[in-house]
């Protein structure tokens, strides 16, 4: 699409406050924070639905070759906190909140940012997850239904038995609530056919219905006074410091300009701007959802309100809800083409189908995908990259980022200058900072 010269004839009279790129978990979460601490002139861009947003799709390569068969399956990018519909259409509550840096053990995460970083992850992590489990009961319409806090085992095979053992021991000694489960109990929880003989419980996770968190959150901010929703917009595609230094000018694709004091970019699976390319990593990542009937004796999960599992390495994680055996995994590095989704969905049915023997092999099943951006440490990039600067990113993450990505938003009114950081906050921060990666970093991060 032609970008239109920024001029002045064409920019908006109105300044913002702040303007919100995004309306995913991330962005509603940031501008609530930021209308709770005052903030009363904000602006939410929303290129799609808020939770449910269209990730660019425009700028998907589309001559990758596709098969008739996966024409069919060929939908617009759908954004990360999207899930299934609902009802016969797949479970709606598919996200886990899980407290895990996403190496395969701490030790890796340890290698690159030493223990103390590591504890500072999984303290921020859980403090992201309690934030998002409060707003979540305070403003989702029917929590019972929409938090699902029944805690998750992470599993494996008798040959990785003593590796999981060394990876509850890290934990326990940086005090994670957690439990170290054996054999036995693990299959009383989980059946016996998958041949799972260990697992770690996690009992504070939780899966919430994502896509509505982020409409009620940004709800919230509207119906103070401090938000303007701007859904289905024509999608921002720069966004930029003025000459002078002091404000942001966002450019839409139909060639609106709009004015801000500062903006937050919160966009998810899509990098929108050159200072991020080689950082962020577009992926899609897929789900399939198995529709689950009475297990039987022997090697069923237990259904409703299971744990949610997920696997050492976490190659898969799965629970049994709302009649279907929710199965996610398969991510793939997007390079913008055409996503694989009728064979990575396949696969993951058929993992299910492996796994599970009691399920009905080759029943129809709800299949999607969405996507989301990966740093090279999966860790978000937030924050500015010089101080300067009026643009605040909060993006990137990884297949379960919304732990991270709570912690961060929670910031918002701090990074914006609104309020001091706490020191804890500022540990936080600190790990986070886009200036790990940031060609432009002028300042240390601390
Ligand atoms: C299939 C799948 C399953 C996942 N499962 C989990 C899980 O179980 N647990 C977990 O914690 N995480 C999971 N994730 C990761 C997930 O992406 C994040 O945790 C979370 O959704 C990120 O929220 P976000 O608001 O940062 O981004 P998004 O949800 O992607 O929201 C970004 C928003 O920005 C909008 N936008 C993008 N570009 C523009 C633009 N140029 N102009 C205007 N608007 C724009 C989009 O429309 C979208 O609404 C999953 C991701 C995928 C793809």
């Amino acid at each position: 699409m032609a970008k239109k010269e920024t001029t002045t004839a064409n920019l908006m009279q109105d300044r913002y406050d702040v303007v919100v790129i995004g309306g995913g978990t991330t962005g509603a979460a940031a501008a609530y924070h930021l209308s709770k601490a005052g903030v009363n002139n904000m602006l939410c861009l929303e290129m799609g639905r808020p939770g449910e947003g269209r990730t660019q799709p425009e700028h998907v390569r589309q001559d990758s070759p596709l098969t008739a068969e996966d024409e069919s399956f060929y939908v617009p990018n759908f954004s990360g906190s999207r899930v299934f519909e609902g009802g016969s259409k797949g479970p709606r509550t598919i996200k886990m909140i899980v407290t895990l840096p996403p190496y395969e053990m701490l030790d890796g995460f340890a290698d690159l940012f030493g223990w103390d970083g590591v504890k500072t992850y999984l303290d921020l992590a859980e403090s992201g997850l309690k934030q998002q489990l409060d707003l979540a009961n305070q403003y989702l319409p029917d929590p019972k239904q929409q938090i699902k806090q029944d805690g998750s085992l992470m599993v494996c095979e008798p040959d990785r038995a003593d590796r999981l053992k060394q990876e509850y021991e890290f934990l326990q000694k940086l005090e994670c609530p957690c439990e170290w489960w054996e054999e036995e109990h693990v299959v009383d929880a989980h059946g016996s056919a998958a041949g799972y003989v260990a697992g770690i419980w996690f009992p504070q996770h939780a899966r919430i219905d994502s896509v509505t968190y982020a409409k009620v959150l940004l709800d919230a901010a509207v119906q103070s006074g401090s938000l303007t929703l701007k859904q289905e917009c024509s999608p921002v595609v720069d966004v930029k410091d003025s000459e002078a230094g002091d404000h942001v000018v966002i450019q839409l694709a139909d060639g609106e300009l709009i004015q801000a004091s500062q903006a937050i970019i919160a966009t998810g699976g899509m990098y929108m701007d050159k200072y991020l390319a080689g950082i962020l990593t577009p992926r899609y990542s897929y789900l399939a959802a198995l529709p689950h009937r009475d297990p039987g004796p022997m090697g069923g999960m237990q259904a409703p309100n299971s744990a949610n599992f997920f696997t050492l390495g976490f190659s898969h994680d799965w629970c049994v809800t709302d009649n279907f055996v929710r199965i996610s995994g398969e991510d793939h590095y997007s390079g913008l083409k055409s996503p694989r989704a009728k064979q990575r969905c396949g696969r993951l049915a058929q993992w299910g189908w492996e796994k599970y023997p009691y399920l009905e092999f080759g029943a129809d099943y709800p299949a999607t995908y969405g996507i989301y951006s990966e740093t090279p440490d999966f860790m978000p990039l937030v924050g500015k990259t010089t101080q300067n600067s009026g643009i605040c990113y909060m993006v990137g993450c990884n297949a379960w980022g919304q732990a991270s990505l709570s912690a961060a938003a929670s910031l918002a009114p701090a990074l914006l200058g609104y309020r001091d950081l706490s020191e804890a906050e500022k540990q936080t921060a600190d790990l986070l900072s886009i200036r790990r990666f940031s060609a432009r970093s002028t300042t240390p991060s601390s």
